[in-house]
């Protein structure tokens, strides 16, 4: 059975948060709101409680989870040898959507990290987050708390859908405020490596640095993954049931970007079987009136942060809508166009790029 609590008017240390942080000292699962997407908890130390999280996602056991902390010195009970830059991000970034690897320490069980060396590392700013892992006293291992490959979770209700009977707990406390995952960065390495990006741009974290963080094909959702560098990053992920087609123009001009509408209205006309959407931008919108394709709209190119927490909310709504094949346009690959650009490639059943 699972229990939803519903947190509206939401208190540090209410009765639903003390609640949660006593399921999950007794072993169990509890699904809980951060800024960035919804997380699935468990004791870190608990590898019962641990493995039923694999289970309930489908997650495959060389995919590594995500340990949350409240405080800077919980990471000292998860992590060893912790480097200077490590604590300069964690003061500057945190709380936030920055997950920091480092070397981890004996105690955390290998079931977490997947048999790494390393344990990845993040203090959430969302105050139920928060709460519970502070009420807790105690570190959690969270990864999003969809089942494996589904667009991550960014409101209760796509928790309470997706997990019902199989988690003890659900807080739902509404819509999170990125809707996409954090940004992950190797800093144990020289020099530091994204192995993921994420709710942060990769710029700002490397201006807290003060220095150069390397950017794998791989993290912008191309070419291959180097295991077990980012173990995470080899499944296809975040893909609705509909087939995805991402067309990425040669720039983003004004022309180009009437090009890119061009040539996405030519495809959806074209399409034999099944109902065609199209996932456009406030700058692109006008060119699909007439295709006879539903059009959502991420937002305003100018609002990179904006699409960003569209993005899930509208993969799922997609599926709702019983789209067969969907048509999203590409974005530069900066900023948080990097991280828009990794989520749907990854999500792509075909890339299609046009020379404009
Ligand atoms: P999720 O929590 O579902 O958003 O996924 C966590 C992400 O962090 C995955 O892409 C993992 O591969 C990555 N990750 C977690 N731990 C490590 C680690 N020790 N080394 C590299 N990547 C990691
Ligand atoms: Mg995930």
């Amino acid at each position: 059975m699972t229990i939803v609590f519903r947190l509206k008017g939401f208190e540090q240390d209410c009765f639903e948060i003390r609640y949660a942080a006593g399921v999950l000292m007794r072993g169990g699962l509890v699904a809980f709101p951060t800024e960035t997407v919804y997380g699935l908890g468990a004791l870190v130390w608990d590898e019962g409680a641990v493995s039923k999280i694999f289970q309930v996602k489908g997650r495959p056991s060389d995919n590594p989870l995500i340990v949350h902390v409240s405080s800077i010195e919980m990471v000292e009970k998860v992590a060893s040898r912790i480097p200077e830059d490590a604590y300069k991000l964690m003061e500057k970034a945190w709380p936030g959507p920055l997950t920091i690897v480092l070397p981890k320490s004996e105690r955390v069980p290998r079931i977490v990290t997947a048999g790494l060396d390393t344990v990845a590392v993040r203090m959430p700013s969302h105050p139920v987050a928060l709460s519970l892992i502070r009420e807790t006293g105690e570190p959690v291992a969270a990864p999003s708390a969809n089942p494996s490959g589904k667009p991550s979770p960014t409101s209760g209700t796509h928790v309470v859908r997706d997990l019902i009977g199989r988690v003890e707990v659900v807080l739902d406390a509404g819509e999170t405020l990125y809707g996409v995952e954090s940004t992950v960065v190797n800093i144990v390495t020289e020099p530091p490596v994204l192995l993921r990006p994420g709710a942060i741009p990769v710029e700002e974290v490397e201006k807290i640095l003060g220095r150069k963080i390397l950017i794998p094909e791989f993290a912008k959702g191309l070419g291959q993954v180097e295991k077990p560098l980012a173990p995470g990053m080899k499944y296809r992920h975040y893909a609705p049931e509909a087939k995805l087609v991402l067309v990425e123009p040669s720039s983003y001009t004004r022309e180009c970007l009437k090009a890119l509408a061009e040539y996405i209205k030519t495809q959806a006309l074209a399409g034999s079987n099944g109902k065609p959407c199209i996932l456009a931008t406030l700058e692109t919108l006008q060119h699909y009136s007439g295709v006879g394709a539903e059009t959502f709209t991420l937002g305003s190119r100018e609002n990179p942060f904006e699409i960003a927490r569209n993005l899930f909310t509208i993969l799922r709504k997609v599926d709702e809508e019983g789209c067969s094949i969907v048509y999203a346009e590409g974005f530069p690959d900066q900023g948080l166009g990097l991280t828009i650009m990794n989520r749907l490639r990854k999500a792509a059943s075909e890339k299609h790029l046009i020379n404009c």
